[in-house]
């Protein structure tokens, strides 16, 4: 699809300026304000940005429309899982970002027409933007494995978003009886978190090793290879036994439907009943995305990965796990990072200085316990292509021979990491 500029538009209607939605209240710039900037999604990659739009352009007005009005990061969600974290310790107010005089607008954002350059929500109004920066986070691919919807998701959580699904795991893992076998359905890639799966049958162990001992977590994946998997293996060895088991396609692991009514996952060959199943669906970007067109075939809204802004709409940036950046991977350290460059774009566009060039970063910790944790960083540059590409050198992942305490002093690391970008978001 052709990109279309406010500039060709106006040139097409003859108008000078273009007017609002017909019977729609409109939220327009405030006196003095040098843009008006509409954030789209309060997680880790939209909250991050309104918070370094605001901060690098302080003039401007920014308004952040977020559905919820609690943020439950999916970050330290698998510990909750383990008993190990509460709700409560993932749970992130809007109140830091109000303080700032961000605009914080709760309400589902519905559409975006970039001809008018308006938001539009479900509480009946209409923002308009001289910017749009949409982080909406990711959808699920509903029936790819065959019967699993939203509403099987009610019985076999996917727990993949933060808030009532944990909860809902949570208590399924409560209630099975020892011995019982958890299943984990790995999704396919890309999807956010690569390690999650991985870090989540860890944490489930661990709650099993002292609550039911006798229970086993079988992890079922459509992938012949994943992330951190010899320090994952390692670690779940050593610390759980043979309680975990990992199953790639070749020793029948891809599971392609579930029956939820008898509670079972089916592969090519078999049919399986365990006590509690997680299933985990392929993924692309977030509904609105969709519905706005943003994204292309691959489920994912291809960008210009120096600024983020959009390739389809102008002045529209896609960010966080919703866009397409090149070899990063999709996490909320990545969305912060996306958030902070985008950010500093639209700031050199607003004020007419040049962007400078950027640098991105992306850390993961995985715990496999609360004492062992193992990590992977990466600094990435923009290639002579426009492509985020990894610097060699600069990043790796945690020694596979490394004394105990390098994984304590990991698992400390991740707890500091998680403080440190939530309060970047959210403070
Ligand atoms: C189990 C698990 C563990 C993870 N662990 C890690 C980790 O250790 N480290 C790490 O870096 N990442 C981790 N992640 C990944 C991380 O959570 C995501 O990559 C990150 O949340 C992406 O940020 P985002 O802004 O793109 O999306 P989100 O954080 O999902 O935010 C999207 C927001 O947009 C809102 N929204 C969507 N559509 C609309 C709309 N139309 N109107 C209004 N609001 C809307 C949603 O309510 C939501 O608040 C983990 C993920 C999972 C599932």
């Amino acid at each position: 699809m052709r990109r279309i500029s406010r500039r060709d538009f106006v040139k097409a209607v003859g108008l000078t300026s273009v007017a609002g939605a017909i019977g729609l209240p409109m939220i327009s710039r405030s006196a003095g304000s040098t843009a008006q900037i509409v954030v789209v999604g309060g997680g880790y990659g939209g909250a991050t940005a309104a918070k370094y739009l605001k901060r690098y352009v302080p003039n401007s007005d920014v308004v952040l429309i977020e559905k919820n009005t609690d943020y439950y990061s999916c970050v330290f969600s698998n510990e909750v899982l383990s008993g190990e974290s509460s709700m409560e310790s993932i749970k992130f107010t809007y109140e830091g970002l109000a303080k700032r005089t961000i605009n914080v607008v709760h309400a589902l954002a519905t559409e975006i027409d970039p001809n008018k350059k308006q938001v539009k929500t479900s509480m009946g109004k209409a923002f308009n933007y001289d910017y749009c920066v949409l982080s909406p986070g990711v959808s699920f691919n509903w029936g790819v494995i065959e019967g699993y919807d939203e509403a099987a998701a009610e019985k076999m959580p996917h727990a993949w978003k933060a808030g009532p699904q944990t909860v809902l795991l949570r208590k399924q893992l409560e209630s099975m009886k020892d011995g019982g076998v958890v299943m984990i359905v790995a999704p396919p890639n890309p999807y956010r978190c690569p390690a999650g799966p991985y870090e989540r049958a860890a944490q489930i162990a661990h709650y099993l090793k002292y609550h039911k001992p006798r229970g086993k977590v079988i992890i079922m994946d459509s992938k012949h290879t994943f992330t951190k998997q010899t320090l994952f293996m390692d670690g779940y060895k050593k610390h759980y036994g043979d309680m975990i088991e990992w199953r790639s396609p070749v020793d029948g692991g891809k599971v392609i439907g579930v029956d939820v009514d008898a509670g079972t996952l089916i592969t090519d060959s078999d049919e399986y009943k365990p006590a509690v199943a997680n299933v985990i669906p392929p993924q692309r970007a977030g509904e609105l995305a969709l519905k706005v067109d943003l994204a292309d075939d691959s489920g994912w809204c291809p960008v210009d990965q120096r600024t983020f802004e959009s390739k389809k709409y102008d002045d529209i940036f896609v960010i966080g796990d919703a866009a397409d950046a090149g070899e990063m991977g999709k996490s909320g350290y990545g969305a912060s990072s996306h958030a902070k460059i985008c950010a500093a774009a639209i700031a050199a566009r607003i004020t007419g200085i040049e962007q400078p060039e950027p640098s991105y970063l992306n850390t993961c910790y995985s715990l496999i316990t609360p004492e062992h944790a193992i990590s992977v960083a990466m600094v990435y540059k923009l290639n002579d292509k426009g492509t985020i590409v990894g610097v060699e050198g600069a990043g790796g992942t945690s020694p596979r021979y490394a004394p105990e305490w390098v994984r304590e002093r990991e698992a400390n690391y991740a707890r500091g990491w998680f403080k440190n970008m939530t309060s970047d978001a959210f403070g």
